[in-house]
């Protein structure tokens, strides 16, 4: 894939650049361990205060970065706009609250028959980040405020059709007071991503991405036999049982299933509905995705943009179609809207059964597919027939049937009776082939530290 950047709302490409040669990434390398040996010793303090000028800087620049984002990938304006609100709180949160998440924990001393007994968090050094484009500053703030706080520096391997993004994030924390070399971009294609996974200056990667480009980076990794934490994709589950509110569970389900023009891990995507609210549900949630604006992302009245790549529309297509071969029946939207660029109007389908793509594979756009189920064994099962677990969204104000869906449904969170979103005080992060290790929080500091026994006699 080449590092450009091309309008999705036209297909237009506005720019393309040269990915950096090994000279240059070994240049970057050295940057990386150089700065982490004096970088490490620095105080909580300081890092905060230069967290929280980066906070300040993203902050004052929301509204440039939100159109240079919409440019790249096609995210409606105001939800670019709300990406980078969001990233900013995450900053200063990681910066108040770090502090407190790695301090000291001491252990009873007498118990292991020493006189200091403790458990220390330090870090491990330059951590690679790979990272995708659709939340393009989300998901690589989640992953730089924790790491820099933690005392780690960061490499950052941006997707490549965000190169501007990954530009503008790789000078946004030194322009903020950090370091030289705390925190680069690599203007590189993934084919480059194992030399630097392999050198011996880089300690651990992240990865958020699809399941392949994780397998890929975990076995190098592995091979090395260097930490990684991987946030893949996901087909998460609505569930709608017969005592949930179904006019508020339809609207926020087509929020979560359209938001970033389906192009979420977190969407929910298959809605598994109880046979007795069922078609109240599905004519509420389909006359709201009839409802959406579609339109150019720079737009603020827009809702829904393009996806962010031909072949995401050309892939997505090809399961719905699929799905309509194999007998399922399309609500509303099912094809390309009459205009240029990779449109792809919100799609509701029924009839939806095991042996269609929809049903198996993660749905990257806004096509939602809705299951009429006659139990809550039925709908747990259901739920669970997927190969990923990132997450699960379920609406009952029955306190049985949250414990029992709290029990058994297979994901890293449940949401109950709200939409799946990630905050900075939760961790975040998925099970089966959702990935592994948690972001955010507590959780998500401690996955790059070095959790160091000490015990002192
Ligand atoms: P990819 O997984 O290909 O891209 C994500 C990141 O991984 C990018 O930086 C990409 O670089 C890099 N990458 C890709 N292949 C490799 C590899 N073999 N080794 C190392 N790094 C690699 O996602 P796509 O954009 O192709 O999207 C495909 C599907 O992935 C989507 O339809 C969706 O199902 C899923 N996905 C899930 C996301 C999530 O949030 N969990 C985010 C994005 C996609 P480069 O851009 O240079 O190829």
């Amino acid at each position: 894939m080449p590092i450009a950047t091309v309008n999705p709302a036209t297909g237009e490409t506005i720019e393309t650049f040269e990915p950096l040669d090994a000279r240059q990434v070994d240049k970057c390398l050295a940057r990386a361990e150089a700065a982490f040996r004096h970088y490490r010793l620095t105080s909580f303090p300081q890092r905060s205060a230069w967290l929280k000028e980066a906070a300040d800087v993203l902050a004052g620049e929301a509204r440039e970065l939100a159109r240079t984002i919409a440019v790249e990938m096609g995210k409606p304006v105001t939800q670019a706009e709300a990406e980078i609100a969001k990233s900013v709180r995450a900053m200063r949160w990681y910066a108040d609250h770090a502090p407190a998440l790695l301090a000291d924990e001491p252990a009873d001393a007498d118990e292991v028959g020493a006189t200091v007994a403790l458990v220390r968090y330090r870090p491990m050094g330059p951590v690679l980040a790979v990272m995708p484009w659709n939340f393009p500053v989300w998901q690589v703030v989640r992953f730089a405020a924790p790491a820099l706080m933690a005392g780690n520096v960061g490499l950052l391997k941006h997707a490549s059709n965000v190169p501007r993004t990954a530009l503008y994030l790789g000078e946004l924390f030194e322009r903020a007071g950090f370091p030289p070399g705390c925190f680069q971009t690599l203007l590189v294609g993934s084919g480059q991503i194992e030399g630097v996974l392999r050198d011996p200056r880089v300690a651990a990667a992240t990865l958020t991405g699809s399941e392949p480009a994780g397998r890929s980076v975990a076995a190098i990794a592995g091979d090395e036999v260097k930490k990684t934490v991987l946030e893949l994709g996901g087909s998460d589950p609505y569930l709608v049982l017969p005592s949930a509110d179904v006019d508020r569970a339809a609207r926020v389900a087509v929020t979560s299933r359209t938001q970033n023009t389906g192009q979420s891990c977190i969407a929910a995507k298959r809605f598994i509905v109880h046979a007795d609210v069922h078609d109240a549900f599905l004519e509420r949630f389909t006359a709201g995705m009839r409802a959406l604006t579609v339109g150019d992302p720079l737009d603020e009245a827009t809702e829904v943009g393009p996806l962010s790549s031909e072949r995401g529309l050309t892939d997505l297509a090809a399961m719905v179609d699929d799905a309509v071969a194999r007998g399922a029946r399309v609500e509303c939207g099912g094809r390309r809207p009459d205009r240029p660029g990779w449109f792809y109007e919100p799609t509701v389908l029924t009839g939806v059964t095991e042996e269609m793509r929809v049903f198996r594979e993660e749905t990257f756009g806004p096509v939602a597919s809705v299951f009429r189920v006659a139990d809550i064994e039925e709908a747990i099962g259901l739920a669970n027939a997927t190969s990923f677990g990132l997450s699960s969204n379920a609406w009952t104000r029955d306190q049985q049937e949250q414990e029992r869906l709290l029990r058994d449904l297979e994901s890293g969170s449940v949401f109950i009776n709200g939409m799946t979103a990630s905050h900075p005080a939760l961790p975040f992060g998925g099970v089966k082939r959702s990935g592994y290790g948690r972001e955010l929080a507590g959780h998500g500091i401690r996955e790059f530290c070095n959790t160091t026994t000490v015990w002192i006699g």
